[in-house]
This record gives structure tokens, C-alpha cells and sequence, in this order.
């Protein structure tokens, strides 16, 4: 390695360049613990000074460490998520945000890409399997936190039912699904081909005695071959995964090796979806796997998306759900009198919300609560009556804020004088649009430009802004965090 670094010294001459020697860092790789103060701490010195061992390195953003084990790298991935899940937590609630299409889109477009970072490299092991679960559990207890948020779910709703509505896969799945694309996309690279030159060379050399020919009495009896690096191991997971696929549609038109992993995943997916389904009653466990349940929330604004999705895991602040998980001093009966306030009693039967109810689903026209829950526009309806209902305390205050007559321009008065006040002081107008600045109320269709990016109606603005105090009134109860 000094030989190497003094011809790399003569290059920088020759060429005007410098490094900088307090910048070097050194790491040994081996996973043998046998001795850990010998070869492992041998360093190198450059120009008289000591380079120290290190026991982890930061390479191209991921952190590489003696073993290649990657536990460090997955503390610090699990470190970065959990930033990103306060930030996503700022302006996400059960009751309040942006719609569920636009928080999952900031969870599978922001927050998973930051803590999969190289997963392709540290989340395969060398044989192509993925690596052990306790590197996982960190980011899969993340994704479902992330979830709760964008699904406005109680703490207690299982995780396949909070994947399967949002349509977002098993974390593990889906980097397994990453790693394995990445492996087949590069298999003709020209890097793919050097790294595999590289590696041939170095197990020749360390196979051959020093100076010497190779061991003829190894290659002759039972050559040793090379280990496989992650990446070749991962490609072959990937090529076998391809062929089942293939074999699973005989007759069929083949499909490209992408294609096929991507039903490999959706397959995967459902079979862990059915063993969890087992035999629970809910909606979201009736509806078929071939059925796309998040568009079901399309269009909803996030508290009537809230509602839907605690209609259809029937895991909500009922007394029945209360009961059944040992809230103290809930009675699992209607105030009806019916014997379980469920949900499908309070959808169909509950005579306290008859008149309400008929309103609500005349527009609908399902009886039954797997259809009524299964078909936008009845789901939708039902959506809207149980947040109207006043059965979950959580929706009170979106209520209000729906009631609140926001038409006039009264109630943005300030805001008026505000953008007058900013038209005379800058020379540009202060929202990039000349119409703000010329004093006019910010109503009706201008008020939907007032949060960039996230498409919001003025009475979900309100609720951002009072949402502080929503937060505070549904923590008091046994209802969704
Ligand atoms: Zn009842």
C-alpha cells in the first residue's frame, strides 16, 4: 500500500495536484475474531505519519464497517428516518394534512428512499438472501410508523392492513425487490465486469503461495472456488426468482426480467397478506387482493380518508373495539342497547343514527358493509356520516370547520392588508402572481395557491392551523394517534 501511495504521490507531482494526508482513513476487512489485536490493527505510514485503523468508514454515503455486517449503517438509516418522521408528523394528523395520496407520496418519495440509501448494497447478504431481522426491524417499526400518519391509524392496527390500504409493500420485501432490479439492471455494466476482473485477480493471488506458482494440490483434488460477492449473489436470487416466475405461466408470453420481479413482489406480498388475513372479518381483509383499495381514498379530504380507513380495519373507538382491548371502563354495548357497538352495527342496524344514516346512503344504494365500504361512492358516503355521526370525538373539530362559512372575504381580512402592505415594500409580488398584490381577498380559487405544492381547500387550511389543538383533544382519548 506505501508503494502504491508513492506512485500515487508522483502522479499529484507531475500533474499540480495535493492530498490531504490528515483525510486518509484505513479499514481491514475480515470477519475472523480470533485475533483482533493482530493483523486487523497493522497500519500504514505515509511520509513518517501513522495512518489509525478505523473501525467504520463513510463510503459514497454509506457507512462501511470491518465486517460488512452493516449494523451501523442501519442505526444511522433507522437515525435518518426518524427525523424525516417528525418532519412528516408536522403537517400530518389523523384529522388534518394534506389528502392520503399526497402524505403517501411524501413517505414513498422522500422518507423511504433516505433510509433504503444503498440498499443494494448493505441489504443483501452474500448468498442473496436478505439480511438478518434484527437489521430490518428498526426500519420496518419506521415504514409503519410513517404509515399510522399518512393512513391516520390507532397505534394498534396491524401493519398489513395499514401496507395494504396505503399500497405501500413490506419494507423488507421491497428492498428486496430494489436490490434484486438494481443486480439485474447492471448485470452488462462495465463496472459489473471490472469489480468481477478485480476480485478473480485478488482470489488467484491469495490462493497462490508467496512468490510461487498456484497450489497444484488444491486445484488438482477439489478447487476452492471464489465466494460470491453480494451483488452476484444477489443476481442469481434475482435470475432464479425470474425463472420461477416464468415457470409459474407456462404458455404464457415471457416478460421481461423487471416484470417478472415486480410479480414476484406482488405475490410475496399477497401471500404474507393472506396468512395474516386468516380468518378476521374486517373489510379490508374481504376485499380481494386484485382489488386497488387505496383508490377507494382518492378524493377524500384527510379527515373523511381518516374515517374510511378506521370503517374498513374496524380498528376505531367504538366501544366493541374499546372493550375488546381493555380500555377500563368501557362497556363493549351500543347506548342503543344493542349488545356490541361495532361497525357494522352502527353502518346498518343502530336506530339512534337511522335518520342520519338514510341520508347519508340513499346517494349510496348498498346495504351490505362489505359493498358499502368497498365501492367509492358508497364508501365515500360512509365516510362522510361517520365523521358527521359525532361517534368519534376525534372528528368534532373538522366538523365545525366544515359548518364555518368560509365564503366571505371577512374572515381573510387580514391577510388583505397583509399582501397590500408587502405589494408597497417589494418591488415583485409577494406570491410570484401579480393578482396577490393588488390588494384583492385571497378566496375562492386564489386561496387554493396559498400552500404551495399541497393542494388544500381553505377549510383544511383552517384545520392546519387549528390542528395544534386537535392534537391535543383526540390525546386525551383512547382514539388514533
Ligand atoms: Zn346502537
Amino acid at each position: 500500500m506505501e508503494s502504491a501511495h508513492s506512485r500515487c504521490i508522483a502522479w499529484a507531482k507531475r500533474h499540480g495536484a495535493r492530498f490531504a494526508p490528515d483525510k486518509y482513513q484505513l479499514i481491514h476487512f475480515t470477519r475472523r475474531r480470533r485475533d483482533p489485536n493482530g493483523d486487523t490493527a497493522s497500519t500504514v505510514h505515509f511520509n513518517g505519519q501513522e495512518i489509525p485503523t478505523e473501525t467504520t468508514i463513510r463510503v459514497l454515503g454509506v457507512q462501511v464497517d470491518t465486517g460488512l455486517r452493516w449494523r451501523e449503517h442501519a442505526q444511522q438509516a433507522a437515525q435518518k428516518g426518524n427525523t424525516a418522521f417528525e418532519a412528516l408528523s408536522c403537517i400530518n394528523a389523523s384529522t388534518w394534512g394534506p389528502s392520503m395520496k399526497r402524505s403517501r407520496l411524501l413517505y414513498t418519495a422522500v422518507v423511504r428512499p433516505a433510509i433504503l440509501y444503498g440498499s443494494e448494497v448493505w441489504g443483501m447478504r452474500n448468498n442473496g438472501n436478505p439480511p438478518a431481522s434484527s437489521l430490518i426491524r428498526p426500519l420496518k417499526c419506521l415504514q409503519n410508523r410513517c404509515l399510522r400518519k399518512v393512513m391516520g391509524a390507532c397505534k394498534r392496527t396491524p401493519t398489513a392492513a395499514l401496507e395494504r390500504e396505503s399500497n405501500v409493500p413490506p419494507v423488507d420485501l421491497h428492498m428486496e425487490h430494489k436490490a434484486m432490479k438494481g443486480a439485474i439492471k447492471t448485470t452488462d455494466h462495465p463496472v459489473t465486469a471490472k469489480i468481477k476482473q478485480v476480485v478473480d485477480t485478488v482470489w488467484t493471488s491469495l490462493r497462490r503461495p508467496a512468490g510461487g506458482a498456484p497450489a497444484k494440490r488444491r486445484r488438482s483434488a477439489n478447487p476452492v472456488l471464489r465466494p460470491k460477492t453480494a451483488g452476484e449473489g444477489t443476481r442469481r436470487q434475482a435470475l432464479i426468482r425470474v425463472e420461477e416466475q416464468a415457470q409459474r405461466r407456462p404458455g404464457g408470453k415471457p416478460a421481461g426480467p423487471l416484470k417478472a420481479l415486480d410479480r414476484w413482489l406482488n405475490l410475496e406480498w399477497e401471500q404474507r397478506w393472506t396468512r395474516k388475513a386468516g380468518r378476521q372479518k374486517a373489510a379490508t381483509w374481504e376485499t380481494d387482493w386484485t382489488f386497488s383499495a387505496h383508490q377507494l381514498y382518492e378524493g377524500l379530504p384527510k379527515y373523511e380518508a381518516t374515517a374510511l380507513f378506521l370503517l374498513r380495519t374496524e380498528v376505531l373507538g367504538l366501544n366493541a373495539w374499546l372493550a375488546s382491548v381493555g380500555v377500563p371502563g368501557v362497556d363493549k354495548r351500543c347506548p342503543s342497547g344493542w349488545p356490541a357497538q361495532t361497525v357494522r352495527h352502527i353502518l346498518l342496524f343502530c336506530p339512534t343514527h337511522a335518520e342520519s344514516r338514510a341520508f347519508y346512503f340513499q346517494r349510496a344504494g348498498r346495504a351490505d358493509l362489505y359493498g358499502a365500504l368497498s365501492t367509492p361512492a358508497s364508501a365515500h358516503q360512509a365516510a362522510r356520516w361517520l365523521t358527521a355521526s359525532g361517534l368519534l370525538g376525534q372528528f368534532s373539530l373538522a366538523q365545525e370547520i366544515v359548518k364555518e362559512d368560509t365564503s366571505g372575504p371577512e374572515g381573510l381580512a387580514h391577510l388583505d392588508e397583509w399582501t397590500a402592505v408587502q405589494g408597497t415594500e417589494r418591488d415583485h409580488p409577494p406570491f410570484g402572481g401579480s393578482k396577490f398584490s393588488k390588494g384583492r381577498p385571497l378566496t375562492g380559487k386564489s386561496a387554493h395557491a396559498w400552500s404551495d405544492g399541497v393542494e388544500t381547500t381553505p377549510s383544511q387550511q383552517n384545520a392546519c392551523e387549528a390542528g395544534l389543538r386537535v392534537g391535543f383533544s383526540f390525546a386525551k382519548g383512547a382514539s388514533p394517534s
